[in-house]
């Protein structure tokens, strides 16, 4: 830091040269997030909570009824009538909450001391965060020929010392949904903790649902599901950082609380301490503000322009790792390796992810993508074959 106080302009200047050097999500060409921009009305909203602490809640009444209403809000969605949670940075964070109540839980109540969690292998590595953290051992389930877990293997898997099952709806690569019904009851018969992570598929799969997608059930009218990860930030719209992690039971925030002794409230459950209250508050009124009408009409609409992006790919010849479940496809090129082809795609001015499992360019068709763009797209991969 420098000595001297600089002009609010210089520093503005300075900051904007910066910022000109992030990408866009308004060009269209970000192509592997599962982020996107935040609807304008979140933002306002977010701007004006800005020095909420949920951290402290008796402070922040308000604000806390607020996150208690999104809670609510979510897990009615989750068909859960009476839910808790708390709305945090994101699916990482919330992962690790829902992996924290599984050890604490049963160590609390089985006296398992050197735990074990079952992920599937195309689980998202914030759950290798979360074992490295809570000092337990992960125990990978494969995937069977359509990239999801096996029941089998995760059934040959589970040890006296599982704390928790997970299983994905809405995959980080593909996007694809677990067998969570068959899963949860393997959970429910073997009396272990089932985490549901679907941080991406958890603000589309209930709104595709009742537009009748075809997709299956993965929420909490499964006895066996103990809690859910489902992002905000990611299809609900809002702005980042916003997580939620929703838990069937209050006893799952209890096993983990802390004394809070300089608080105003006697104990704390999350991970983190001073903790925003503006990601609440943004999911709030962008909730309220679309309302289930209007997440069925976007969650619909990007699976209008994944259909059409899989059928543009299909015809010019391109090979498709899945029919995609949920605005993610990923695709190959027949003779041409995939490294190559991103780096084509790259040079065009597409920024674009590369899948590990199989090795595949992944398409994340979130709301910044639209139809204009896919048309592009498909131009320029016409072009390359
Ligand atoms: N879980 C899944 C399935 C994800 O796809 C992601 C991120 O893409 C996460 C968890 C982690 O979310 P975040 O990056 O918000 O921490």
């Amino acid at each position: 830091m420098q000595d001297e106080p600089v002009d609010k302009e210089d520093i503005l200047k300075e900051l904007s040269e910066l910022h000109n050097l992030d990408y866009d999500y308004s060009d269209g060409r970000i192509l592997g997030s599962m982020c996107t921009e935040a609807h304008p009305f979140a933002k306002e909203v977010y701007c004006k909570f800005l020095d909420t602490n949920l951290g402290d809640p008796g402070l922040f009444k308000g604000t806390k009824h607020i996150e208690e209403e999104v809670i609510k809000s979510i897990g009615e969605l989750l068909s859960l009538d009476v839910a808790y949670g708390n709305i945090v940075t994101g699916g990482t964070e919330a992962n690790i909450m829902a992996i924290r109540a599984a050890r604490n839980h049963a160590r609390k109540y089985k006296g398992i001391v050197d735990g074990e969690i079952i992920i599937p292998e195309s689980a998202h590595f914030s759950f290798k965060k979360a074992a490295d953290m809570l000092n337990l051992k992960i125990v990978e389930a494969k995937l069977d020929d359509n990239y999801k877990i096996d029941v089998d293997e995760l059934k040959n898997v589970i040890s006296d010392k599982t704390v928790a099952i997970v299983a994905i709806a809405g995959t980080t690569e593909l996007g694809l949904i677990d067998p969570i019904e068959e899963i949860s009851k393997i959970a429910f018969d073997n009396n272990i903790y089932f985490h549901v992570d679907a941080a991406f598929g958890g603000f589309s799969i209930p709104f595709l649902r009742k537009k009748g997608y075809d997709l299956p059930i993965f929420d909490f009218s499964l006895e066996g599901v103990c809690s859910i990860t489902v992002d905000p930030h990611k299809m609900g719209l809002a702005p980042i950082p916003a997580g939620g992690i929703i838990f069937r039971k209050e006893e799952y925030l209890e096993v983990m609380a802390v004394d809070s002794p300089y608080l105003t409230v006697k104990t704390q459950s999350t991970i983190v301490g001073t903790r925003l209250g503006a990601s609440s508050a943004a999911t709030y009124a962008i909730m309220k503000y679309f309302g289930k009408k209007g997440y069925c009409e976007l969650a619909e609409s990007l699976m209008e322009n994944t259909n059409y992006f899989y059928d543009g790919l299909i015809e010019i010849g391109y090979e498709v790792v899945c029919k995609p479940e949920l605005n993610i496809i990923a695709f190959n090129h027949p003779d041409m390796e995939t490294n190559v082809l991103a780096e084509k795609l790259e040079k065009l001015g597409w920024k674009v992810s590369v899948a590990k499992c199989p090795k595949s360019i992944r398409v994340v068709l979130m709301n910044h993508i639209k139809i204009n763009h896919i048309k592009e797209l498909l131009e320029d991969l016409k072009e390359i074959y």
